[in-house]
């Protein structure tokens, strides 16, 4: 194919209305066509990159293989395609004006005034095309973050209004994502704000070619056919999107809707094809027809918040789906674990998973959590946090070190069981300077970990700043608490597991960010179905 095609997501009216999700299910129509597709997001704040934003602020940072702290929806557009994403895919307005000051420090602007026009405008067109340079994709999609209107995107609409001008209606389309909310005291769909924002579009030049519409009911034929006549777009053009069961249910309504098929029409693309969803059908008809179903405890401290831990989350409805199992996750606030009342919040629990996180606050109720799965044969599956919290629960109440700790949470402990790395000790920069992205691990052979993925070499994704202190190992290994996965290069330890234990592994990096529809991660399926015969065998105690 010979120029790469550019598609725009904006959003009116509302935030929230999933935009990652439509971005993601027209991206995994186009690619099940035979397109090879990728989807960027463009975040209007002023942080460099959400790695240093809190979890209350902005819900989970995501990593990417290349080691980029990234927005959460670049995880759903990993799930959707099983393609991986990089740095290039999530630019924020920090990240552009850092690059730009930059330039502008090495005299790079040969004395002009440096403005938002053009100067923002076009760094954020290069960042755009970036992704379509060298051939690699048909198409790319950009998501742009906000909704129209607000003052920080005013940037990005500019750069896309002349983008979508230089090249041309044929190469690229603005897809507009807006609520049509409905009024119960007048049973109705209404659709003004849907024309406001239209336009509010219009008015900084940019003309929606498709309408997605986000719906709590049906769009009659009449609401379509008003909709296309006040916005300026074809009635085939308007697009609705109910609410569904589950966000893996999006391609299939979109297929239905026609928006990849109005997609290639208007890009001039050829609609010879029938997108094979073969592979994602299967992973729906397995999540929506489980045999059984399982309970796990998801111990965290931002567990009031869906969006903290959503790769977590998605990661087991995944291995649930492989494991033909539904997975129920009751939310445990680590705050208030302790020796009171963890009995009852884990007495039906069929497997805990101990969540990543940082700081102090929260940790002593997940070492509770540790040792009550440890003690009662539980599947157990601690990540980043969650097992350094596993080493310090070994070392304290096996090792009988009563005191030991992270250096994280008491910078004096006697026994520093994890950490800070040498190369972390003299960073003071909080952004961007954790142990990042993918790298290296050997398993070892015959272990619980080794066996979950079937191989001894891997590569995952880190984020965080303190290891599991090679002092301790050989005192750790000997009481049973193994060292199954190292870095070649460095000798650290990345996994754990107990030797006398059904399934009690910690793992140092994030297998969630790995984990996609077709490709459920190992660990989380391995972990799951120990789970599952967990729940089995305490059936069959009871029936007994
Ligand atoms: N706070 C820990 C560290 O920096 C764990 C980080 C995490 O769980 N992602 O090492």
């Amino acid at each position: 194919m010979a120029e790469t095609k550019y598609i725009f997501v904006t959003g009116g009216v509302s935030s929230s209305l999933g935009k990652g999700i439509i971005a993601a299910s027209l991206a995994k129509l186009l690619q099940a066509r035979g397109f090879r597709t990728t989807i960027q997001k463009l975040d209007p704040y002023i942080n460099v990159d959400p790695g240093t934003l809190n979890p209350y602020e902005h819900g989970e940072c995501y990593v990417t293989e290349d080691g980029a702290e990234t927005d959460l929806d670049l995880g759903h557009y990993e799930r959707f395609l099983n393609v991986n994403t990089s740095q290039a895919n999530n630019v924020t307005t920090g990240r552009i004006y850092q690059s730009v000051i930059e330039k502008e420090r090495r005299g790079e602007f040969l004395g002009k005034t440096v403005q938002v026009v053009p100067h923002i405008t076009n760094e954020i067109k290069d960042r755009i095309q970036i992704l379509g340079q060298n051939g690699e994709y048909d198409i790319v999609i950009t998501e742009i973050g906000g909704t129209v209107g607000d003052i920080e995107s005013l940037p990005y609409i500019e750069a896309v209004r002349q983008l979508k001008w230089e090249l041309g209606d044929e190469n690229a389309l603005i897809i507009h994502l807006t609520l049509v909310p409905y009024l119960a005291a007048a049973g109705e769909l209404k659709t003004k704000p849907t024309q406001h924002s239209v336009k509010t579009l219009m008015e900084s030049g940019l003309k929606a070619d498709i309408l997605v519409c986000r719906t709590e009911h049906e769009l009659s034929d009449d609401i379509r056919r008003k909709l296309a006549i006040f916005c300026n777009v074809r009635q085939e053009a308007v697009i609705q999107s109910i609410d569904a069961a589950t966000i893996y249910d999006v391609p299939n309504l979109m297929l239905k809707e026609g928006l990849d098929t109005v997609t290639l029409k208007k890009l001039h693309l050829p609609d010879d094809t029938t997108p094979n969803l073969d592979r994602w059908n299967q992973f729906l008809d397995r999540h929506k027809n489980p045999k059984a179903e399982i309970t796990i405890g998801l111990i965290g401290k931002y567990v009031e918040l869906q969006d903290s831990y959503k790769s977590i989350l998605e990661a087991f409805i995944h291995a649930g789906a492989e494991n033909e199992v539904k997975v129920n996750v009751e939310s445990i606030h680590s705050e208030f674990i302790n020796e009171n009342t963890i009995d009852h919040k884990f007495a039906n629990l069929d497997g805990v998973l101990v969540a990543p996180g940082f700081g102090e606050r929260g940790v002593e109720g997940k070492i509770d959590a540790v040792k009550y799965a440890r003690e009662h044969n539980l599947p157990f599956l601690g990540i980043c946090l969650g097992m350094q919290m596993a080493v310090i629960e070994f070392a304290r109440n096996v090792l009988k070190l009563k005191t030991a700790n992270s250096t994280e949470m008491d910078p004096k402990t006697k026994h520093p069981v994890i950490d800070l790395m040498e190369e972390q000790k003299e960073v003071t920069h909080k952004g961007g300077t954790m142990r990042l992205g993918a790298w290296d691990c050997k398993l070892t052979e015959g272990s619980k970990i080794q066996k979950a993925y079937g191989k001894t070499e891997i590569k995952e994704r880190h984020r965080h700043r303190y290891e599991y202190n090679n002092k301790y190992k050989d005192e750790l290994e000997k009481s049973g608490m193994l060292s199954t996965g190292i870095n070649p290069e460095t000798g650290l330890v990345e996994v754990v597991e107990l030797k006398d234990h059904p399934w009690f592994v910690g793992v140092q990096y994030h297998p969630e960010y790995k984990s996609t529809v077709a490709t459920p991660h190992p660990v989380f399926i391995a972990f799951i179905k120990a789970a599952y015969d967990f729940s089995k065998n305490k059936e069959n105690a009871s029936l007994a």
